[in-house]
């Protein structure tokens, strides 16, 4: 596996964020912060669902005056997202948040960026700074403006980099100066191969920790493709302290692609059941579909343990493909048969498969409660049915 690189580590209100720590998976809240009630009851639902932070928009004064009951009632640590009102960080920072969102290019006056800076230091709470492909181009000089977008005008992509680097080296200038360290980098596109790239630059660059994102990935169906492709390339490179997939949906999505990619990768430990299925073919011999939806939906109801359960659709290629499995079914000539770690436990007709499997499960997972058996993460050698 891929070493992941050194990066320096900040902490964000107890989560620490690089320097070898766990991948820290963040979302962003969809509704209006100062709408107090419905605000905790997102970031409480989000935490249930994985997330280690959260993230929420304060552009207005009555964000940031709700914060103070925000924090007290969240159970995860939260970053305030600025844009533009320097006065938002300040209040913010007032109130106690985490960790800031902030790009010193959207702030208009230096010395308002340093008394945010300070203040940040003052009190430990890093800053995420980001060059983000959407807000990359200089708005506020029209020279530099008409410049900027000359350059993007040929070799988009490449130029498009070259910007987000040399933004992202102004911008660490000003927290050079002003000591300050407590830094996450993030360069954000909506196309993945740019957050390769550019992250990739990045990385070799500087040793602040990265937070990982595609930008306006649009809703699940097509934003996953974008967010897992730059996610997971990285990711598998060692790059990537934190990571944010966004989707045109209920954030809750965004967490549990997330932390899926991270099991995936081997970064974070699987709490919940793993379920492995066959895709069907010609071969197979039940409803297969159906029943991995049940499966699926009763597991997560039942076990809370990351036994790894297999559903087969057939004796030809069942065996050898769910081997490593805690538990599995085959079905084969109008039967199920159940196995528990290499074991053949039950035989039963079709319809009685579902029943069967999610008995072996729930004792599997009493017997390893129980210390009378272990989650095999290693091979099982899964013995072929006998056929006729
Ligand atoms: S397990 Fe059987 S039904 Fe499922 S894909 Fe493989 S061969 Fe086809």
């Amino acid at each position: 596996m891929t070493q992941r690189k050194e990066t320096r580590q900040v902490n964000v209100g107890g989560v620490k964020i690089g320097g070898g720590a766990p991948v820290a998976l963040q979302t962003m809240t969809s509704g209006y912060t100062y709408e107090i009630d419905r605000c905790i009851a997102e970031i409480r639902k989000l935490a249930r669902a994985g997330a280690d932070l959260v993230r929420v928009a304060v552009p207005d004064k009555r964000d940031t005056a709700a914060l103070p009951e925000i924090l007290a009632a969240s159970p995860v640590p939260i970053i305030a997202d600025v844009h533009f009102h320097f006065q938002r960080a300040l209040e913010a920072i007032e109130a106690g948040v985490h960790k800031i969102r902030l790009n010193p290019g959207n702030i208009k006056d230096r010395k308002q960026v340093n008394r945010v800076i300070a203040a940040c230091k003052e009190r430990s709470i890093p800053i995420r700074v980001g060059a983000n492909e959407g807000g990359i181009v200089e708005r506020r000089d029209k020279d530099t403006r008409a410049a900027e977008k000359a350059t993007l005008a040929h070799d988009y992509a490449g130029n498009l980099i070259r910007l987000m680097l040399d933004k992202l080296d102004a911008y660490l200038r000003i927290f050079d100066e002003n000591d300050f360290h407590d830094v996450v980098l993030a360069a954000k596109s909506i196309d993945p191969r740019i957050v390769i790239d550019a992250t990739t630059a990045i990385s070799q660059r500087y040793d602040y920790p990265l937070h990982l994102g595609v930008t306006h990935a649009g809703p699940p169906e097509t934003g996953r493709i974008r967010s897992i492709t730059a996610l997971g390339t990285l990711l598998a490179n060692g790059i990537g302290d934190t990571i944010r997939i966004s989707y045109a949906a209920d954030s809750v999505h965004e967490i549990e692609d997330g932390k899926e990619l991270l099991c995936c990768l081997g970064l974070r430990r699987r709490t919940e059941p793993e379920l492995i299925a066959c895709p069907s073919c010609g071969r197979i011999e039940v409803d297969l579909f159906r029943l991995v939806t049940d499966v699926r939906r009763k597991l997560a109801e039942e076990i809370t343990l990351p036994i790894k359960v297999a559903v087969m659709g057939c004796v030809v290629n069942g065996p050898g493909e769910c081997e490593g499995a805690d538990v599995a079914v085959f079905a084969g000539r109008g039967k199920g048969i159940i196995y528990v770690q290499g074991e053949q436990k039950q035989v039963v007709r079709t319809d009685q498969m579902l029943d069967a499997l999610l008995h072996e499960c729930r004792e599997f997972a009493s017997k390893v409660e129980r210390g009378e058996a272990e989650l095999s993460n290693a091979a099982v050698d899964v013995v072929r049915p006998e056929q006729g």
